[in-house]
């Protein structure tokens, strides 16, 4: 038995733990939960717990059911809503084949593969995500308009706000979990609020979001609120991003820094950037996965549109920040949003990085307009291709992309898009309030 998993037996009798919740992520990024009796802990380290495959979303066919979770001991944490004896503590896990290889259909394995890689080239990635989302006053409805709880814009402080109440509270309950918080702000929109969390490599931190949707959650419906992370729910207010950092370390030394350098971007850096432009419209159907996603990215405002790279732009597609310090030198991927499944987003990223570095791509000129104000002709001069524009256009890119494949593994690749299709198709039959109250008035 190794350390990790000893200390995980121990902390479960020191601290009373009765229920040990094993999570796990499905296709499209939706935490999954089966809770444990501490007695079949052992158990479940040495040969994982058994479950039906066939019935989540993505994983398995009828015929070939039989999955395994496998508890991963280095994610340990009891729960803070639930950390009173008898306490409640999860870990996420592994899904394997019954024979014990990693099962094809986990999106953890998915990413796993990816970093792989970049390891074999002594690369670690390492990402920091700015979770946008909504707080709405009691539950809403289904179908029916929700109510934000304040009516607050971009970094204001309100005296005794529900917000500010409600950061603290979750960040709170984030820290005892590990999961470190740099800032947290309100954010444009009526009961928008950001969180963003301390820097990680990516599968940590691919687990810290599946937490961090939980713990915002939780708290919101402590407080007879409920948090959403959908990504555009309002179509007059901006939509909640996802905006990701990220970088590269060799070892201690960022990669991505060259002190010699314009911007102090290495050539490493520059061709990661160039392979994040060339394969944007790929991998769009998973960094923007939702027929909704696409309604925030034709919004405008800071949302990006087109697919171009820029140093303080904001209306770009990647921006590069202004970084002090050598390892703070990074970029950042603007158009992921908060409805996203982390794991596969961030294996589809780093390819397309690692394809960049592996071809040694060549970095287009930056765009330092606002996008946005140049006309059609101006951007097409300049190179700049929007991304997909919707849903169904970015499924048909990610069809013929080789690097998606390849990324995904022909199992999740293959659900992924029957599933996108079958919510496009579901979506295309549906008659909209904007129908109504555009038509039924006039004709
Ligand atoms: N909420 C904006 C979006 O949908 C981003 C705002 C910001 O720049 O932080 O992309
Ligand atoms: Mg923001
Ligand atoms: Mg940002």
């Amino acid at each position: 038995m190794d350390k990790q998993t000893e200390f995980v037996l121990r902390a479960v009798e020191e601290r009373d733990v009765r229920f040990v919740r094993l999570w796990f992520a499905d296709v499209l990024g939706f935490l999954k939960s089966v809770a444990i009796a501490p007695a079949e802990l052992e158990g479940a380290f040495e040969e994982g717990i058994g479950f039906d495959g066939s019935a989540i979303e993505g994983f398995a066919r009828v015929y070939e059911a039989d999955m395994v979770a496998r508890p991963d001991p280095s994610t340990f944490q009891v729960l803070p809503w639930r950390n009173q004896s008898p306490a409640t503590a999860r870990m996420f896990c592994d899904i394997k084949m019954p024979d014990g290889s990693p099962s094809y259909a986990d999106p953890r394995y998915v990413l796993k593969r990816a970093l792989k890689k970049a390891g074999d080239l002594g690369f670690t990635f390492y990402t920091h995500p700015e979770v946008e989302f909504f707080l709405f006053k009691g539950e809403s409805r289904p179908g029916e308009r929700p109510i934000p709880v304040d009516s607050s814009g971009y970094f204001d402080h309100t005296p005794q706000s529900i917000g500010s109440d409600f950061r603290r509270e979750a960040i709170t309950m984030l820290e005892q979990m590990g999961i470190s918080v740099e800032f947290s702000h309100h954010e444009g929109a009526p009961g928008q609020q950001e969180i963003d969390l301390r820097y990680a490599d990516a599968l940590s931190m691919a687990d810290n979001i599946m937490t961090f949707r939980v713990v915002v959650k939780e708290v919101a419906l402590s407080q007879g609120l409920q948090a959403s992370f959908m990504p555009k729910p309002f179509t007059e207010y901006p939509g909640s991003a996802m905006h990701t950092h990220m970088s590269l370390f060799e070892g201690d030394n960022n990669a991505f820094y060259d002190a010699t350098a314009e911007n102090h971007l290495s050539k490493v850096a520059r061709h990661f950037i160039a392979g994040l432009l060339a394969h944007a419209a790929e991998i769009a159907a998973v960094t923007n996965q939702w027929v909704n996603s696409y309604r925030r990215l034709a919004s405008g405002g800071e949302a990006p549109t087109y697919i171009c790279w820029g140093r303080n732009n904001r209306s770009a597609l990647v921006r590069v920040p202004t970084a002090g310090k050598p390892n703070s030198t990074r970029i950042e991927l603007r158009s992921l949003d908060s409805g996203v499944n982390p794991y596969l987003a961030f294996a589809l990223i780093l390819s397309a990085g690692l394809a960049g570095i592996n071809g040694e791509y060549e970095m287009p000129a930056g765009a330092e307009d606002d996008v946005w104000s140049l006309t059609e002709r101006e951007r097409r001069a300049m190179g700049i291709k929007p991304l997909p524009q919707n849903l169904d256009e970015a499924i048909r890119v990610m069809e013929d992309s080789d690097l998606v494949a390849e990324t995904l593994g022909d199992h999740v690749f293959d659900f992924f898009l029957r599933n996108k299709k079958q919510e496009f198709a579901d979506h295309l039959r549906q008659v909209t309030p904007f129908e109504l109250e555009r038509l039924l008035p006039v004709l």
